[in-house]
């Protein structure tokens, strides 16, 4: 048996209640089994959607094409789909129709891994005719039904099949591998931003040694063959630095990329559809990584000013994964004291301003960016020179000097 929450049960109860059959279904009965802890508790049903709708009092339509209605309750959201089948699906993404069935059976049939095909009810137990538990317990990944065709239908199955493998370091069935490698060219009908979001998922992973499937198979180098070649050739050392590397999306992304050739990275992840923000921040981290970072206190809070905080112990970090011979227990101790004193780093707090400058006489316009920019860098040379009365007498000093 499994725990679940009493909401969860609770809905499950009222859909029985008018006369449905409802279970938990996929990956929170995978998880739960496993003992690990659930994302999200999403319930298949026979009840139609407009049946579901009527018997609770806060819901909204998620995906009613799909049959799926989110219920909340305290706060929380549960996805209630009706069982399903998925029909044709001419381009490996989307089934053409989809269409309801009262037995669910049928509905365990269209999901993709046995492990997310066991349907459980308190009362009734596991319902799980292709034999999920079995695989959970040998730590095996299995296409249910025909493999081959379940990857042909969509093909972002074979994704995920890497992912859940480095997530929960499970090893893939034979012929559920062999059919992924023999289909990896299907990939490319996957959508940009899909794709993206499993690699992340997989870089976050766990179980690292798992990740190199993705090229293994195949697949990665279907997806961008650049970044395949530059993985396989540093795949050995990549674990190792993957592993030391706190989960952070943008650090992974750093580690994955570090051997891509630096001034396509960011047309790649463009082509990956993922955020400007992100984008910049990987790219800056990638441009600065192989200089390591000063240890003396004015050149580093030079970088401080040009890159920032977070960026700078971003990439203090990746440089002490990276090249652990580095003087980094210098740079962290001079950082860390530059934070401490709270010395002034940006114009922001410097203790004059654009204003105090024209009162003192200074012209508008450029010059006295140029006089705030000059009086900055005295600053990060000596900050005990950051206050009011030196920054106005050095300030009278450069403009007669003008
Ligand atoms: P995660 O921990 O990533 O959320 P999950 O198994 O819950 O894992 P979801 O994407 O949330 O994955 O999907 C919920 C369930 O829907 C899956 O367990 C599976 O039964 C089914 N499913 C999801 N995506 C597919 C797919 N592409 N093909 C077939 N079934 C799928
Ligand atoms: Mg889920």
């Amino acid at each position: 048996n499994i725990a679940i929450p009493q909401d969860a049960v609770w809905i499950l109860n009222k859909l029985n209640e008018g006369g449905h059959e409802a279970y938990i279904v996929g990956g929170c009965v995978r998880d739960s089994i496993l003992g690990r802890i659930p994302q999200d508790w999403d319930i298949t049903t026979s009840a139609l959607p407009e049946e579901t709708k009527t018997i609770f009092d806060h819901t909204f339509d998620t995906g009613i094409k799909h049959g799926t209605i989110t219920v909340v309750l305290h706060h929380e959201n549960y996805e209630v789909t009706t069982y399903r089948i998925d029909g044709e699906y001419a381009d490996c993404r989307h089934p053409d129709e989809v269409s309801f069935t009262k037995k669910l059976n049928e509905d365990l049939l269209r999901r993709d891994f046995t492990m997310n095909a066991i349907a459980y009810h308190p009362k009734e137990g596991f319902r799980d005719p292709f034999h999920g538990q079995e695989d959970i317990a040998a730590g095996m990944i299995r296409g249910v039904g025909e493999p081959a065709k379940r990857f042909q239908e969509d093909a972002l199955r074979m994704l995920r099949c890497v992912r859940f493998s480095a997530q929960l370091g499970f090893a893939i069935d034979p012929e559920t591998w062999a059919a992924l490698c023999a289909n990896t060219a299907l990939i490319q009908k996957i959508s940009a931003e899909r794709i993206r979001e499993e690699l992340q998922k997989l870089w976050l992973a766990p179980f690292a040694k798992k990740m190199p499937l993705l090229w293994e198979s195949g697949l990665l180098a279907q997806i961008d063959a650049t970044l395949s070649a530059s993985l396989i050739a540093n795949s050995r050392t990549l674990l190792e630095e993957i592993s030391l590397c706190p989960k952070d999306s943008i650090l992974r992304w750093c580690i994955v990329l570090q051997h891509y050739p630096l001034s396509e990275v960011k047309g790649f992840l463009r082509g990956m559809r993922l955020d400007n923000h992100s984008i910049k921040r990987i790219s800056l981290l990638l441009d600065e990584l192989s200089a390591d970072l000063p240890t003396e206190p004015y050149p580093l809070r030079k970088k401080l000013r040009t890159i920032g905080q977070e960026a700078t112990e971003q990439l203090l970090l990746l440089q002490s994964i990276l090249r652990p011979a580095s003087p980094h227990a210098e740079t962290k101790a001079a950082l860390e004291k530059i934070l401490a004193a709270g010395d002034c780093l940006s114009l922001k707090t410097l203790a004059l301003t654009g204003q105090d400058l024209m009162a003192l006489g200074a012209p508008h316009g450029k010059i006295l960016g140029t006089i705030l920019a000059e009086l900055l860098d005295i600053v990060l040379h000596a900050p005990e020179k950051n206050t009011k009365e030196t920054l106005t007498t050095l300030a009278l000093a450069l403009l007669e000097k003008r």
